[in-house]
């Protein structure tokens, strides 16, 4: 299994020299992957990042909510096809960094909707994540939807929701990407959305209730983990935490990072290192089936 650090621990900005410093403090705090935040694929300078991955290998991967020109659960035509070229250019900037996922709220805005969706919305979403998700096959590049919170989208906010989403589209390269964070809101346990999703989940975020320092918050990471083992879980487990320290333009305010719950991003990151493969060691040692 793969234990990732997300960027934003380390930097707000992912120019050449942001991307240097997330790389090399993602390796020393003992991570294998390094997840950055892909807000505007049409600005991301691609070859700086592949020059500071040349100098200093690690596996990528790369996260984003759709901007609202980009919106393609909106069903208008052009929100639509610029949400289509958009994510189908977050997969070339991602294939050539040699990447394998693209995840997050990759069909919607990230933000709090005044309504429902519509019928529509979600169908056009589901069309285009079924064509992006073609597209991204033949790149080796596997689709994640993240169930986020009902402030963040209103597609779908529990794995059985992104479940049935995600079965009506019928694209195998499209799965769920679990967060514990957002299940702490939204689930009854921590436990029931991993065996629910088991046969689509792809990909997870570890994140405390406050997004701050595992296992000062309320999330049960006990019961997370153990479903995991149950399912023979191993795919990539990344930390994500945000604290009022690090600050990107775009993705803080949409997240509504306005507290400081850390500036020791080392101390951090080591913690949840540790945190994360402690509690896989435990699951280990006991008889789960
Ligand atoms: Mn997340």
């Amino acid at each position: 299994m793969q234990l990732g650090c997300h960027g934003l621990v380390w930097t707000g900005s992912f120019d050449e020299a942001g991307f240097d410093l997330a790389v090399a403090e993602t390796k020393q705090a003992g991570y294998d992957l390094l997840e950055f935040p892909l807000m505007d694929p049409y600005s991301f300078d691609v070859a700086a990042a592949k020059r500071s991955l040349a100098r200093n290998p690690i596996a990528i991967t790369s996260s984003l909510g759709l901007p609202a020109y980009a919106d393609i659960s909106t069903a208008e035509p052009e929100k639509v096809q610029a949400g289509e070229d958009f994510l189908n250019r977050c997969v070339e900037v991602l294939s050539e960094l040699g990447s394998h996922y693209l995840v997050g709220a990759i069909f919607s805005q990230l933000t709090k909707y005044m309504a429902p969706a519509t019928d529509d919305g979600r169908k056009a979403s589901q069309d285009v994540l079924n064509k992006v998700a073609d597209r991204a096959r033949g790149l080796g590049i596997q689709l994640g939807l993240e169930v986020v919170n009902r402030y963040e989208t209103n597609l779908f906010n529990t794995g059985r929701g992104a479940l049935a989403f995600i079965e009506e589209i019928g694209n195998d390269n499209i799965g769920v990407h679990l967060d514990t964070y957002h299940m702490n809101i939204e689930e009854p346990d921590m436990y029931r959305p991993v065996l629910e999703t088991r046969a689509k989940l792809m990909y997870v975020h570890i994140g405390e209730s406050h997004r701050g320092y595992l296992g000062s918050g309320s999330v049960d990471f006990d019961g997370f983990y153990r479903a995991l083992a149950e399912i023979g879980y191993d795919g990539p487990m990344v930390f994500e935490s945000f604290s009022s320290s690090v600050v990107s333009a775009e993705l803080s305010n949409n997240l509504g990072i306005w507290r400081n719950l850390w500036d020791d991003s080392r101390d951090l990151a080591r913690h949840a290192h540790a945190f994360m493969a402690g509690q896989l060691r435990a699951v280990e040692t006991i008889e789960l089936h």
